[in-house]
Formats: structure tokens, C-alpha cells, sequence
């Protein structure tokens, strides 16, 4: 069992721009903590340092209140837990789970061994498959052992880099599940590094958002998707992505395309001095006003013409592009760009239930509920609300 705590931790390579730059963050015992970015945002480096395979540049690595920036990877007691590839196909479940300890035979006897191999077999529901070699075992029960190698070692962390990015994306959904399953039922402290957000928001208790070397917020999913500090959190987490709409500032009145929205008393001051601010939206927070559902008092309500429609059976897409500013617009390509994509169109996604039947090329009648409405300064990206 373990606590892991960084404090200000910074990583250069050569005298470039920090990989990671001055990242505090304390990791509770038993907690299942992801590490999530865009590709070079730091977050395998992070993952590194922690387990020792990289210097820190400045700050203090604490593992259970020890400092340990100076410590072998050995000398941590942390395991990283490898794919399939990390095990023997020669040997049989039993000795690839035994191996780290079958390394120190003058410290275990055979005896503990078989104990300790059948305990975290047991636990990873393993004990039917002891004899098996690995290529005769699924994805999952490969996983499974690379994970009862750590166990057997008592380490006292488990650490995952990106473990699921080679698998096809149903093999995936199973993995991910096992992964959760196994973590919640041996309480043990997890640090998973992976770019993909589904991953992050299913397995962390809670999920650490980093770009370029910074971290941006660390909070549970539910509050990173509900209260994102800034554009960057609230463009990278969701799946579609919130809709980012410029909106004018005309006193307590934020006018965004097709519709007039007002604001309380306390907003209106915050953005009072700006022209122009970035409203985010989800675009499951838009609703099919044609279906007669119960709306909130205070929805706002507006038509707007739809280019394209996709129907799935339980959810249909409306996409409805909208007339933007160029300065807004180059402001959106921009944090667009940070999120690896390749310019954000001028267009509204709308993610409406299953039984809508918005056509395309007619107008839509939509609502939302206006407390769902994040408000961003364009310029720093924070959120107001
Ligand atoms: P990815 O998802 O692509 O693996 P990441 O978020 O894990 O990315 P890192 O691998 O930690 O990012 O890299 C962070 C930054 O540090 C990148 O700009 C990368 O090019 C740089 N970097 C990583 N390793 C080295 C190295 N050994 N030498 C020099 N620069 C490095």
C-alpha cells in the first residue's frame, strides 16, 4: 500500500522546454489515478520519474513521505505492469507468475512461493489456468498474470503505460473493464497512463489532465466533465466534444448564434470587459423541443437550420453550422490544434435522443438548460462558471 506525492516536479531534456513543468499532485493510498493528454503532453515522462527510469530535473518525488528522486526503480518497491509481451511463452502460468520471486531463490523458499503465487491467483481468478502457457490464454487472462507478477512481488504500486493501445477496440472495452475490476478488489494505489479519454473517465477515481508538460486539473470524472477549469479540460473530455460557441457580451445578455441567452448578475461583472467570450455546451445538453418533453422554466429556446442528420437508433446528431467571427474563430482553430485536431468548423453538433426526426435541410426546434452552459475568457481559457 502506498502514497505517492510529487511536489513541483520538473523534467528537462537537454535544456529544451520542460517535458513536465513543476506538476503537484498527491496520489492517496489504494486510489486508481490516470495521467491523460495529447500525445507529448508529459504524462510518460510523469509515469517514468515515478518509477525511477527517469532523472527529475527539480522537485521532490515521496513515496509514503520518503523522498526517493535518488533511489533505483528496484529500491521503489513499484511495479509496472507490462502487456503479454512481458511474460514466457515456454513457461506455464505458475512460473511467469513465480518468476520475479524464482529471480531471489535464496530469499523464498518453495514453499512461499507456492503460496504467494496461489494467493494472487486466487484473487485474479487465475487458479484454473496454472498449468496453461500463454499463448493458450485470452487478452484478459494475459493481463491478469503480468498483473499477479506484481502482486507476488508485494509491490507497492501498480503503474500502467497505456497497457490497451495496441488492442482492437472491442478487446479493449473487455481489458479495460478487467483492469477496473481488479484494481477496485485488491485496493491497490494504480497510476495509469493513457491519451485516451474513455479510458480515463471508466477506470480513475480520479483522472489528472495534462498539456504540454502543465497540469491542467485533477479531479474525479464526474466533476472534470461537469466542471472543467478551462477550454483545453472541456475540449478533451467528452465524447463528441462540447460545442464551443462565440458569444457577444451586451451587458447581462450573451448573444450566441441564433439565440440571446441572460446572465445573472454575478457573470455579467466577471465578463464585463470583454467583447467576445466562448460558451461551451454539450451536445447532449440540447433537447428536441417537437417531442413535448417537460423543459425546464427557464430553457432557452431557439430554431436553427440543420445541414446533416445521422440517426442510431437510441440517439440522433444534428449538425448546424452557424456564421462565427474570424478573431473567435482563429482563437477556437488554435485550441483546436492543442487538442490534436485540425481546426474546429463553424458548426453546432447537437446529440438528440432516439426518437427525434430532425431532417436535413429543415429547422430544428431545440433547448437547452441554461445552468448546463460553461462561460470561457477566449484569451486565457478559463472558466467563469
Ligand atoms: P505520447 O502519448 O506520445 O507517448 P506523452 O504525453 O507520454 O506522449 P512524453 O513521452 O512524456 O509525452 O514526452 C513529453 C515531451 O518530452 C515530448 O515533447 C517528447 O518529445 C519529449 N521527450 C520524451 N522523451 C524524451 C527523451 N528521451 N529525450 C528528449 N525528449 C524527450
Amino acid at each position: 500500500m502506498s502514497q505517492i506525492q510529487l511536489n513541483n516536479i520538473v523534467k528537462k531534456y537537454g535544456d529544451g522546454f520542460p517535458a513536465v513543468n513543476d506538476v503537484s499532485l498527491d496520489i492517496a493510498d489504494g486510489e486508481f489515478m490516470i495521467f491523460v493528454g495529447p500525445s507529448g503532453c508529459g504524462k510518460s515522462t510523469l509515469l517514468r520519474m515515478i518509477v525511477g527510469l527517469e532523472d527529475i530535473t527539480s522537485g521532490d518525488m515521496m513515496i509514503d513521505g520518503k523522498r526517493v528522486n535518488d533511489l533505483a526503480p528496484r529500491q521503489r518497491n513499484l511495479a509496472m505492469v507490462f502487456q503479454n509481451y512481458a511474460l514466457y511463452p515456454h513457461l506455464s502460468v505458475f512460473e511467469n507468475i513465480a518468476f520475479p520471486l524464482r529471480l531471489d531463490k535464496k530469499k523464498h523458499s518453495d514453499e512461499e512461493i507456492r503460496r504467494k503465487v496461489n494467493a494472487a491467483s486466487s484473487m485474479l481468478e487465475l487458479d484454473d489456468h496454472l498449468e496453461r502457457k500463454p499463448g493458450n490464454l485470452s487478452g484478459g487472462q494475459r493481463q491478469r498474470v503480468a498483473m499477479g507478477r506484481a502482486i507476488v512481488r508485494d509491490a507497492d504500486a501498480f503503474l500502467f503505460d497505456e497497457p490497451l493501445s495496441n488492442l482492437d477496440a472491442k478487446l479493449r472495452g473487455q481489458m479495460r473493464t478487467e483492469i477496473a475490476r481488479m484494481q477496485r478488489r485488491m485496493g491497490i494505489t494504480t497510476v495509469y497512463v493513457t491519451h485516451d479519454q474513455t479510458e480515463a473517465m471508466t477506470l480513475g477515481d480520479r483522472v489528472a489532465v495534462l498539456k504540454k508538460g502543465v497540469l491542467q486539473q485533477c479531479a474525479s470524472p464526474r466533476e472534470l466533465y461537469e466542471q472543467p477549469v478551462n477550454l483545453f479540460v472541456a475540449g478533451f473530455i467528452g465524447t463528441p466534444p462540447m460545442n464551443f460557441l462565440p458569444a457577444r457580451v451586451q451587458g447581462n445578455t450573451l448573444s450566441l448564434p441564433f439565440v440571446d441567452v441572460p446572465i445573472g448578475s454575478e457573470l455579467a461583472e466577471q465578463v464585463r470587459d470583454r467583447d467576445l467570450v466562448v460558451v461551451g455546451i454539450r451536445p447532449e445538453y440540447f433537447k428536441d423541443a417537437s417531442l413535448g418533453d417537460d423543459a425546464p422554466r427557464d430553457a432557452v429556446r431557439f430554431r436553427a437550420p440543420v445541414d446533416q442528420t445521422e440517426w442510431l437508433g437510441n440517439e440522433q446528431y444534428a449538425y448546424i453550422p452557424y456564421e462565427t467571427d474570424a478573431a473567435v474563430q482563429a482563437k477556437l482553430d488554435e485550441l483546436d490544434r492543442d487538442l490534436d485536431g485540425e481546426g474546429m468548423r463553424p458548426q453546432m453538433v447537437v446529440n438528440l435522443d432516439g426518437r427525434s426526426r430532425i431532417r436535413e435541410g429543415e429547422e430544428a426546434d431545440l433547448y437547452f438548460d441554461p445552468r448546463l452552459m460553461h462561460v470561457f475568457d477566449p484569451e486565457s481559457g478559463h472558466c467563469y462558471t
